[in-house]
């Protein structure tokens, strides 16, 4: 399908926007100026956003600082019915938001459409849980006093957000922050816009006041700054990449903003002898290859146990040879291009590295044939816990498998990292999946399940891989501050 029919049929439902949106209305940067943003899939230019900086950034604070007023002292379940008016909109519009990814992200299709429902599922669940943000009453030590915890939104929250999940990792930001009582403004990734917008769009229509959400995109670092500097924003929550994280979480220092950060992940997906080798097989391929391997749970190395390595080789080779790489809208593809051309050239660089230290490709280990940013699902064995390959994020179609020989080595090899966020084990082994379980220094596990995302389950890492959770009951302590109250003269 071509880029402009797909954008006609948008732009008709109303749900393509180009300006960022402050104060419940559509704002052109101040100076006109416009970035272009592009389908990786065909490299054409979808259409030009507003490139927005400081002025436009700030203006989007003060509507969000104003609206908290209102938004804040709604009922519970005032915001609650708005919410599950937004979420029934995002499932009406599941098809056209799910184009939107593709068209912008590159994810085919029906994965784009998955992401949409399980991102609205977390507006659904925020929806129910803004109704139960309970206080405590706490035994007083002194008979005339008594002493009440009161759980209070934090404010104006700065949502930063990446390209790999345009929609979710917004409404995992947004849907728990709302039923708290904060207001937001996002900044969503300058390469995938238009889903954030449309977001917006779907927003506004279910009743949600103008300042409550508000998007902002164009100069990220400026943009960036501007949030954290500003005494008005109290909490930055943040998903991407762990040198931003870093810089953020110095600069939210100056005036001591909440902060939570979802960062950069090196997922260990090990397989023991005694696991149901179809079962980690068909999990592995999931685990890796979704969203052509762009995702931080993604697995980024494989570890397997020695009696199983060579069964395995052949046959996660043999499904890894058979998936199918082309443009998100063809059917039948589950493999689309990269994000841009730099993240080809990291896979690259990590694939050379790994060959000049003794890794062998089995499958794969190019560019694709229809050139662009799409690079072959690649199979690499013999890989080495020391190779770049297994140090850093590879963000990309690339499995290196890693040889081990005990339990303790495994263990080893999976921490030996700074980061912290999902591992995976597979094993028919009861004590071993609790044993490893918890000698895994990771905020999630998967044990016999390589996909483990749900609006109910905290998502977030230890280490360098972050601070907080996003999603579930948990989720909710991010935008809430504790306020006790101390009542004298009670006896
Ligand atoms: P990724 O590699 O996933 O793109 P980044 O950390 O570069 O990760 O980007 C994640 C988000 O952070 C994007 O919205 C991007 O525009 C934004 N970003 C990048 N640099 C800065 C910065 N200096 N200040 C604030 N936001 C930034």
């Amino acid at each position: 399908m071509e880029t402009e029919t797909i954008v006609a049929r948008l732009k008709s439902s109303g749900l393509f926007q180009t300006k960022g949106f402050i104060g419940g209305k559509w704002i052109d940067a101040y100076d006109g100026k416009t970035i272009e943003v592009n389908n990786p899939a065909t490299g054409e230019v979808i259409a030009s956003v507003a490139c927005m900086g400081e002025k436009e950034t700030q203006d989007a604070i003060s509507s969000a600082y104003d609206a908290f007023g209102h938004w804040s002292k709604l009922t519970a379940v005032d915001r609650s019915s708005r919410l599950r008016k937004w979420y029934n909109l995002l499932i009406e519009h599941k098809e056209e938001l799910g184009q939107l990814i593709t068209l912008e992200q590159g994810k085919p299709l029906k994965e784009a459409i998955g992401e949409v429902l399980y991102g609205a599922g977390f507006i659904e669940f925020y929806a129910e849980e803004a109704k139960r943000i309970y206080g405590d009453i706490i035994p007083s030590p002194l008979p005339d006093r008594r002493l009440f915890v009161l759980k209070q939104p934090v404010g104006v929250v700065g949502a930063i957000t990446p390209w790999n999940f345009p929609f979710a990792l917004i409404t995992r930001k947004v849907g728990p922050a709302l039923a708290c009582g904060c207001t937001v403004v996002v900044k969503p990734s300058e390469l995938t816009p238009f889903t954030a917008l449309a977001v917006a769009e779907l927003a506004l229509r279910s009743g949600i006041p103008p300042g409550v959400l508000n998007v902002v995109m164009g100069d990220a670092p400026k943009i960036g700054n501007y949030l954290l500097e500003s005494r008005q924003v109290r909490k930055i929550t943040f998903t991407g990449s762990i040198a931003v994280g870093k810089k953020l979480m110095a600069s939210a220092a100056e005036t001591v903003k909440k902060v939570s950060l979802e960062l950069g992940g090196n997922a260990p997906f090990i397989i023991f002898d005694d696991a149901d080798l179809e079962v980690a097989l068909k999990a592995s391929v999931a685990s890796k290859f979704r969203n052509s391997g762009q995702t931080c749970v993604c697995t980024n190395r494989l570890l397997v146990q020695e009696g199983i390595y060579d069964k395995f080789i052949t046959a996660f080779s043999n499904a890894v040879q058979n998936l199918k790489v082309g443009n998100g809208f063809s059917e039948g593809v589950s493999q689309g291009p990269l994000i841009n051309e730099a993240a080809v050239q990291k896979v690259e660089s990590l694939v050379q590295d790994a060959i000049s230290k003794g890794a062998k490709v089995v499958v794969g280990g190019k560019r694709h044939d229809l050139g662009l940013t799409f690079y072959e699902p690649t199979v690499i064995s013999d890989a080495k816990n020391e190779m770049l390959i297994a140090r850093q994020e590879i963000f990309g179609p690339v499995a290196p498998v890693i040889r081990f020989k005990t339990e303790e080595e495994a263990i080893q090899i999976a921490n030996d990292t700074d980061s912290g966020l999902a591992a995976y084990l597979f094993t028919n082994n009861i004590q071993r999946s609790w044993r490893v379980s918890e000698a895994l220094e990771y905020g999630m596990v998967g044990v016999n399940e390589g996909i483990y995302s749900s609006e109910g389950a905290p998502f977030g890492g230890v280490k360098q891989s972050g601070l907080g959770r996003e999603g579930s009951k948990y989720g909710l302590d991010e935008y809430l501050e504790i306020k006790c109250i101390c009542m004298g003269n009670m006896g």
